[in-house]
């Protein structure tokens, strides 16, 4: 229920904003097979999940939690051959995300994003006032590069791999774009880079108007934490940091730095982790198109495939109906395409049987 609006006391920019909108987390996820938020199947390390019971964490929380999450930078500077100084740490990828918008991006000319991509970049233009350019994806939803040599550009954005396509972009052709715009902040958004591309993070001492972004929510099995971080040269993080410090100076709470510290130091639980998901990716994949379905080639933790023979909106609602969540988008040409986020061996089952019977 909403509440009457009382336009009086908004500010004018308020009146206007379409906020996003995020996939639905249901009150009780009994019975549920819950596939429309590319969340991990799997919980998260067991060194992570330790941290929870160390003793003196509770009492932690009197005071405010180190500003600079010197330990968690450290710890992620460590792990990808960085300096500390070359890391930001923010509250969840988006938060990240929309100081990156406000530091780099907010210029007279506009931002490239492909047309079909996450669908939070338009909701940060319009929040702080950037005009958005956006280049289509072939009919395979592919980037086209090229398209993006243009001159006068603000900057450019896009997830690799891209949402909701899973479609990987090699990084030959990151490196090209960065090539175009020397001049202005190209920002990768690797959400999903664990389950099978390679991180432009090895280009960033090459590139300083290089942003590598990541989270702990998809590969990290860790949603609920709330933890994103950014990579690039120091003058970009320092960029960060001060929209950063003039919006909330104690974004990470104490509690989260400790568990994604720990988290992130776990390489070989992670590796397990994207392995399995991986796998039941591939078989789900197979199996899928076995019933007809067209599906494009993933690199994530979830899949985008076109069902045969009904609409995209009636086997979601199907599904829902047989309480199985998946992804409809109903948008333009994307509307005939369901995403569905990789759950467990058993999680997948369900669902193939459960297309099987619809169709
Ligand atoms: C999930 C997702 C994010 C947001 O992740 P959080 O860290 O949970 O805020 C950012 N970008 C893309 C492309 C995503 O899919």
């Amino acid at each position: 229920m909403t509440a009457p609006i009382t336009p009086s006391f908004w500010s004018p920019a308020l009146e206007g904003l379409e906020p996003y909108v995020p996939g639905e987390q249901p009150k009780t996820t009994e019975k549920l097979i819950k596939l429309n938020t590319n969340e991990s199947p799997y919980p998260p390390s067991p060194r992570a999940r330790a941290v929870l019971q160390e003793a003196g964490l509770a009492e932690k929380l009197r005071l405010y939690p180190d500003p600079e999450s010197t330990e968690l930078r450290k710890t992620i500077a460590a792990e990808f051959g960085l300096t500390a100084d070359q890391v930001f740490v923010g509250n969840g990828s988006d938060e990240v995300l929309a100081h990156a918008f406000y530091s780099f991006f907010q210029r007279p000319e506009p931002l490239l994003y492909p047309d079909i991509t996450y669908s939070f970049y338009p909701v940060y233009c319009q929040f702080y006032g950037i005009e958005p350019r956006t280049l289509p994806l072939r009919e395979d939803f592919s980037i086209t590069v090229e398209d993006y040599a243009i001159e006068g550009a603000g900057g450019v954005i896009l997830p690799n791999p891209n949402a909701p396509t899973g479609r990987y972009l090699p990084l030959a052709e990151i490196e090209q774009l960065l090539k175009m715009h020397p001049e202005r902040v190209v920002v990768i958004d690797e959400a999903y880079i664990d389950f099978g591309g390679d991180s432009a993070v090895k280009l960033i001492a090459d590139y300083p108007n290089l942003l590598v972004i990541h989270t702990l929510s998809k590969s990290h099995a860790l949603a609920g934490l709330r933890l994103g971080y950014a990579m690039g040269q120091a003058h970009l993080i320092e960029g960060l940091n001060r929209a950063k410090n003039s919006f909330n100076s104690y974004p990470i709470d104490g509690i989260a730095q400790r568990v994604a510290t720990v988290a992130i130091a776990d390489r070989s639980w992670l590796a397990d982790n994207c392995g399995k998901v991986i796998a039941t990716r591939e078989r789900t994949c197979e199996e899928l198109s076995k019933l007809g379905f067209e599906i494009v080639p993933s690199r994530a933790n979830f899949i985008f495939a076109k069902p045969p023979k009904i609409s995209a909106e009636a086997l979601f609602q199907a599904l829902r109906e047989r309480n199985i969540i998946v992804r409809y988008f109903n948008k333009p040409r994307i509307s005939e395409y369901l995403r569905i986020s990789i759950g467990t061996d058993e999680e997948m089952d369900a669902l193939i049987g459960a297309c099987r019977e619809v169709l």
